[in-house]
């Protein structure tokens, strides 16, 4: 496995990969769990080269949040990946991928008006603009990205098609602890009782999906069932609970077919998010 720090020595490893074929790109912040070893697996299966990339990129950051403390561990990530088979990986450093402060940014409008968009202005502006740079740095033929991140997933859809990326965007199902709780390199933030507290979110995101596979159509009331649950727990500190249509994140309507029932809450020092879409008329796993 190749790791490359600069710009210039990933692109001439892309050039050689191609030769065997087309490309796979896994964009990851490291500190990889199963979640992030899924989308390695699932690229490697479906592509002979993978290219991983591990950058906890400021600009997606808040002044606020935890981007010093953002875990780190290099040395482990790389052995996961090598373990999982992929053939190179990019990790620069800050001043590689900033070199100055940019003046160029790229900003997704409408999908990034809600949800997390609302509740950490920037942020996505700060994924849109990173992507952008990797997509064009190792010119992927495809791209794999975690349902976790719904919100992301579809703003990064909207990016490739609005920009002509050329490049195919895969989605891969959330990987879940036994217990429901989504894998996330935040869930190191949470004391046992938070962690045991935080199952609140898959639990309650499962309640409301299946009171309208049952055929509950009043979605406030479901919303707001749904937020209640996740109150009522007393280590959350509830952020949103939204019902959503796919793929443009805009209010439902009776006609909508896929939704995305999306939470965000706290729990002490960690900000979790969890998700699950459901297709009217089809049960999906999320
Ligand atoms: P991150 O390192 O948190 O930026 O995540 C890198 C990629 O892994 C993103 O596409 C995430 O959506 C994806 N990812 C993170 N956690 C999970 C999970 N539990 N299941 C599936 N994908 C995930």
């Amino acid at each position: 496995m190749r790791v490359c720090e600069k710009v210039a020595e990933i692109r001439s490893v892309v050039r050689e990969l191609r030769r065997s074929g087309p490309v796979a790109f896994v964009p990851t912040m490291g500190f990889f769990h199963e979640g992030h070893l899924t989308l390695m697996r699932e690229a490697r299966r479906r592509f002979p080269s993978v290219v991983v990339s591990i950058f906890v990129n400021p600009l997606q950051f808040g002044p606020a949040e935890d981007f010093a403390a953002y875990p780190r561990d290099l040395e482990r990530d790389l052995r996961l990946a090598r373990e999982t088979g992929v053939d190179a990986v990019f990790a620069p450093a800050r001043t590689e991928m900033y070199p100055e402060r940019p003046c160029t940014f790229v900003d997704v409008e409408r999908l990034t008006g809600v949800l997390c968009g609302r509740t950490r202005p920037g942020h996505f502006r700060g994924v849109a603009t990173v992507v952008s740079k990797l997509f064009n740095i190792v010119q992927p033929d495809a791209a794999f990205f975690g349902q976790k991140d719904a919100q992301q997933l579809q703003v990064i859809r909207r990016l490739v098609e609005d920009l002509n990326f050329g490049l195919e965007i895969v989605a891969v199902p959330t990987v879940r602890e036994a217990d429901g709780l989504a894998m996330s390199s935040r869930n190191m933030y949470l004391s046992p009782g938070e962690r045991r507290a935080a199952t609140v979110l898959y639990r309650s995101l499962q309640v409301a999906r299946e009171a309208i596979l049952g055929g509950e159509r009043d979605l406030s009331a479901v919303r707001e069932g749904l937020a209640a649950q996740i109150a009522a727990e007393p280590l959350a500190q509830l952020e949103y609970a939204e019902i959503l249509a796919l793929p443009d994140l805009t209010p439902p309507h009776a006609t909508d077919k896929e939704l995305l029932l999306a939470v965000a809450a706290r729990f002490g020092r960690a900000r979790l998010i969890d998700n699950v879409t459901v297709t009217i008329g089809e049960k999906t796993e999320t």
